[in-house]
Parts: C-alpha cells; structure tokens; sequence
C-alpha cells in the first residue's frame, strides 16, 4: 500500500525522508553495532544524538544562550502542572486567556496551586476566534502569563503576541511550534508535546529562561523542578531516547528545507490553498473568524452531518485519512502539519471540489 495523506491532528504525519533515514538506521546505527533504541543514555554515541538535537533546534528557532532547551516526558498535559508549580513564586498568582479545551485544562491545573485570572476567553462561539486582550486587565504582580499560540481542535492562531512587559509570557506551542518564526526572546517558556511538529509521541520540548528555573514550590515532585532536569542535562532519568533521535531527524529537515521561515511560507501556501476553496465555496465553510486562522488546523463543515460523515468516509477511500473534526466540535478538520506536502492539500481540494459538485 502506497502512504496515504495523513490529515491528523497528532500524533501526525512525519517527513518520510525522515522515516526513511530511520528505517536505514533502525537496527544498526552508524559504528555502535546496535540500534538507538537498545543504546544506553550515557554513552557516548547516544550523548551525541542529544546534543545535536538541542544544537539543531536551538538554531532553527534561534534560541538564545540564557535559554535552556530540555526533553522531557509527561506529555504537554504534564506541562499544565509544571509551569504553575515551578513559576508560581511571588504573588502565585497567573493571567490566563481561555481559547479552548487545552487552556481550560491548563487553567484548571494552575488553580490548584494559586489564583488564576482568566484575561479573556472565546468559550462563547465555541472558540472560533481570539480573544482582543485588554491590558487594563492584566494583572501587574503576576507570576506569569499564559497563552496558547494555536489551538489545535479549533483551528485559531495569534496574530500577534500579548505586549506582557515584565511578565514571563509562558506558551502551549504543541501544534505550532517550528510552524512559523517566533522571536523566542519574547517568551518566559515555551513548551510543546512532539507528536505534531515535531516526532513521535513521548517527547515534551520545553524550552525555558534560565532566571525562571530554580523556585519551583517545596510540593513539587522531583520530576516536575525544571531545575532537576536543568542541572542533569535531561538525563536525571532514562530520557525518552528513540524520540528524541526521531526529532533529531525532524530538526535536521526543518534546516535543509531552509529553516523556519522557509517552512511558514510552505505553511502559507498550503493553508491558503485550503481557505481559498473554502472561502468560494457554497458547499463547504470554514469555520473559524478569518482574522485568526491557523495555519496548521483548518476546520470546517458541510451543509448537514449526514454529508460530513458521508465526506469522512470517501476521502479515506481515496487516501485522506483522518479528517474528522475533534469529538467535542464535530465536522471536518485537517491538519496540516510542515510534513504534510504541498501535493497532499491540492490532493484533498481536488477531492473537496469532486465531493461539492456530486452531492450539492
Ligand atoms: N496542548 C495542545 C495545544 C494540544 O493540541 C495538545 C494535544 O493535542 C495538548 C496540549 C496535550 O498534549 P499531550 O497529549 O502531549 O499531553
């Protein structure tokens, strides 16, 4: 069976020159005469695959020194814990903007270790937009404040970062991150799970200050103080190996396709061939506020749930699979991560016009 065009919203589909160079490697690499997987973290051979990783991440997205990159596990959800229990310190107090299930989640965890004050939230249309921030909203002695730079199940991004002054501004980057340039500088942390941008699920990026590590509150489990994770070069224990040598690979990619801002532009045109059809068709609808689409998830809907359910079942037929909108929303989504080429949405719009012309 050929591969199909993966439309998922993660774990996703991942560059196949990368699965390529995996499969070449998969039972031996290079001189060690074993595979990665079998390798112990601590030797040599295995050290240089983590270094690289960090060595080509931190130039992609052109992190600075007093940055410190880690990879951990637990999911991005484990994040939602370990940001409020590490950052929490002087007020214990967090702005959060509430743009979807992840924020609710996230804001939920933080309430159980201090105050949150949610600045802004989009829960009233179902969170097809972002909220405008008001600063005077703000609150000034807050330990830190918290976005979601794309929300994966709805399909919106920020145009344009919180001004936060002095306030770490802290960031879930899980379905955008290595999508689009971002000035790291502008944030505190940014942390993100691979599954989307960036390899096999099991591997949380967290990418943090290094002035925001070290005051983790006197509850927090060893696991979850960056600064243990810090101080120990990712390796306090068995560190997700394999995943973080597939994202190795990923990153590796993401440079030789030209860097992050070479991949935003591919992700432009992919998402603009998607949201043009949409946009002129009287079959189809986007259904997220134009100004804050995302770039990587695209939802959107046919004129009843009976065609959506009918649209699901042909397009797996034909190759595109996973186009089923999350539980909670219903329709259609397809998510359209840097490996999905360029051919794979010209692919589903051709079937997209197909499907509008037989069943309108
Ligand atoms: N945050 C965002 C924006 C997500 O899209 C997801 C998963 O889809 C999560 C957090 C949860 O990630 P994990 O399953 O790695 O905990």
């Amino acid at each position: 069976m050929d591969r199909v065009y993966n439309f998922s919203a993660g774990p996703s589909m991942l560059p196949e020159e990368v699965l390529r160079k995996a499969q070449e490697e998969l039972v031996i690499y290079r001189d060690t005469g074993m595979s990665v997987m079998e390798m112990s973290h601590r030797s040599k051979a295995y050290q240089a695959i983590i270094d690289e990783a960090e060595a080509v991440l931190r130039e992609i997205m052109n992190i600075p020194e007093n940055y410190k990159v880690l990879f951990l596990q637990g999911g991005a959800s484990s994040q939602f814990a370990m940001v409020p229990l590490n950052l929490f310190k002087n007020s214990k107090k967090a702005d959060y903007v509430k743009t979807g299930l992840w924020a609710k989640k996230a804001i939920a965890e933080a309430s159980r270790y201090g105050t949150v004050n949610v600045v802004a939230s989009s829960e009233d249309a179902t969170f097809n937009y972002i909220p405008e921030l008001d600063k005077s909203t703000f609150s000034p002695d807050a330990d830190y404040f918290y976005i979601t730079t794309n929300n994966t199940i709805y399909g919106t991004r920020y145009i344009e970062l919180p001004d936060t002054g002095d306030v770490p501004l802290v960031a879930d980057m899980s379905s955008n991150i290595l999508s689009e340039v971002y000035d790291v500088s502008k944030f505190g942390v940014i942390f993100a799970g691979a599954q989307k941008n960036m390899g096999p699920a099991g591997l949380t990026v967290v990418i943090i200050r290094e002035d925001l590590i070290g005051n983790a509150m006197d509850i927090t489990p060893t696991m979850f103080d960056y600064k243990i994770h810090a101080e120990n070069g990712s390796m306090y224990n068995t560190p997700p190996t394999y995943s973080i040598y597939i994202a190795k690979l990923v990153f590796e990619w993401v440079k030789n396709m030209g860097g992050v801002a070479a991949m935003q532009k591919i992700n432009e045109e992919k998402a603009k061939l998607l949201y043009d059809y949409l946009d002129q068709s009287s079959f189809f609808k986007g259904t997220v506020v134009p100004k804050y689409r995302s770039l990587m998830n695209i939802p959107f809907v046919s004129p009843s749930a009976d065609l959506d359910a009918k649209f699901i079942k042909e397009a797996t037929a034909q190759g595109l699979v996973n186009l089923k909108g999350h539980r909670t929303v219903g329709g259609m989504r397809a998510s359209i991560y840097n490996a999905m080429p360029v051919e794979g949405v010209k692919t589903l719009v051709e079937f997209m016009k197909k499907f509008e012309m037989e069943n309108r």
